[in-house]
């Protein structure tokens, strides 16, 4: 397979440390509100390069961190810490919140047909092993002590810009607007590992350290997670692009400084899921989450489908619109399969032939939306109807787009009993409501709907109505 690395700007043969097996890391989420639909992007491209992964023969050990301490908000070692204000916007302690957002994470994941990582490990849970960590840097001389906390000297690496070529001054933390220059710092990349004087005081969450009552920098917790879980050759960590720089360039800079070697082989960035009016953000009022495109009508899977019709290195623009969209081709794309009967010969050679298309389409940088195209070619080939279920349930393990299952509640479909003349009028208006984005009067008319004796039911196949 060939992948996109960022560590050489350029696809490579996809190889690991150990042959057939894949240890593989991912940045996990920062509990301090909901996922957005922009993070779970993220999340989503790389489930389907774990399955296809595996699909592929590879054993894969994947573990994921929960940032439930030190992220602040800024890209530097300034600004607010994260968790602390989701803390005080709830009126909860740190510990309540991050498991509210825990369990809120995985149950997105779950309805997006993402699986759960072999082995989650909260920052929290942790705290031992970045103390280790730390403890070794300062001995190396890669750590050293100012002002109350540990930072990490970059001035020590021979190369600290592992993903770019950009400017230092450009990068650099310190010099970029709204980020305070923190003046214990030796060089202005250097991060701290370990705060004991931090600007908030009221910070609940401390422990004993060698240095200090203190509590850990963010970026610590993925090297010693991953170095504790995956082992000291780790094959294949992602994330998000935005944080290649400066969280996994400090990543890199931590764990190869402990370990004394090389660390991991292949860096795997998901670019942005963008509005039209910018980048998504938690911390901008209404942001769009799983459970709003609930409310509003459509299933995670369509979103999921949306997702993988682009290619995971560009970014993607979010509207309405373009859900829409998906929706009706996902629609349309069940319904075939619904026709489909499961009888026939299988025709080996066609069948190795369509599943070669998928293979060469995952095999380049893991382009989803020719694999998702490969699916179609299946329907519209010579194959028997058992050939075409059996493939598009073979791709769409990989996929994860519940087609089969899909396909098998549509079949199963009874048809509806006569519907009253007003119920079917008022599920007209609801219908144009939703089109021209009144979701207020969509709402408003599904509980006069209700009134009359009728749940509306947003299904994958479409809108339902069920008799109360
Ligand atoms: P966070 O919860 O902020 O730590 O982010 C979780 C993951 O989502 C990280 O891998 C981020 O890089 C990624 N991410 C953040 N914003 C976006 C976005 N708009 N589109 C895609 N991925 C994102
Ligand atoms: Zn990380």
């Amino acid at each position: 397979m060939k992948l996109y690395n960022s560590l050489t700007r350029r696809k490579d043969e996809f190889t690991t440390h150990t042959p057939g097996r894949v240890e593989m890391y991912t940045c996990g989420p920062t509990v301090y509100h909901y996922a957005h639909i922009g993070n779970l992007r993220s999340y989503i491209m790389e489930d389907v390069l774990e399955k296809y992964l595996r699909w592929s023969g590879y054993d894969v050990n994947r573990v994921m961190n929960i940032t439930d301490v030190g992220h602040l908000t800024s890209d530097g070692d300034t600004g607010d810490d994260k968790m602390l204000k989701g803390a005080k916007r709830e009126h909860k302690t740190v510990m309540e919140i991050a498991k509210f957002y825990t369990d809120a994470f995985f149950a997105d994941c779950e309805k997006l047909n993402i699986r759960k990582p072999d082995t989650v490990v909260p920052a929290t849970g942790c705290i031992g092993e970045f103390i280790k960590v730390i403890s070794s840097l300062i001995e190396k001389g890669f750590a050293y002590e100012a002002g109350g906390n540990i930072y990490f000297d970059t001035s020590k690496l021979e190369k600290y810009y592992i993903f770019n070529d950009f400017a230092e001054e450009d990068l650099a933390v310190g010099v970029r607007e709204g980020v305070e220059a923190d003046g214990n710092k030796r060089n202005k990349t250097d991060f701290v590992l370990w705060f004991t004087k931090s600007k908030f005081e009221d910070q609940e969450l401390k422990w004993e350290s060698p240095w200090g009552l203190g509590y850990p920098g963010w970026h610590i917790e993925c090297s010693c997670i991953s170095m504790k879980n995956n082992g000291e050759y780790l094959d294949l960590h992602c994330g998000g692009i935005d944080n290649a720089f400066p969280h996994h360039t400090n990543e890199v800079a931590q764990s190869e400084a402990y370990l004394g070697h090389p660390w991991c082989g292949f860096w795997f960035h998901v670019h942005h899921l963008n509005t039209d009016s910018g980048k998504m953000s938690k911390s901008k009022g209404e942001f769009l989450t799983v459970s709003l495109l609930e409310q509003r009508g459509y299933d995670p899977l369509v979103y999921r489908f949306f997702c993988l019709q682009s290619h995971y290195r560009k970014s993607l623009v979010f509207s309405y619109n373009n859900l829409d969209n998906a929706a009706a081709a996902y629609s349309k794309l069940v319904a075939k399969i619904a026709q489909l009967d499961n009888t026939g010969e299988i025709d080996q050679d066609e069948y190795r032939r369509l599943r070669d298309g998928f293979m060469a389409a995952m095999d380049n940088d893991l382009n989803t939306s020719l694999a998702i195209t490969a699916l179609y070619d299946v329907l519209k080939s010579g194959l028997s109807d058992a050939g075409k279920l059996e493939l598009i349930a073979d791709f769409d393990s990989v996929l994860s787009l519940g087609l089969i299952e899909a396909a098998k509640r549509l079949k199963s479909d009874k048809p509806a009993d006569e519907v009253p003349a007003e119920v079917s009028e008022l599920l007209e208006m609801r219908r144009a409501a939703r089109k021209e984005k009144n979701f207020a009067l969509a709402d408003e008319l599904r509980d006069k709907i209700s009134a009359l004796g009728y749940a509306v039911e947003e299904t994958r196949e479409g809108t339902k109505l069920r008799k109360l």
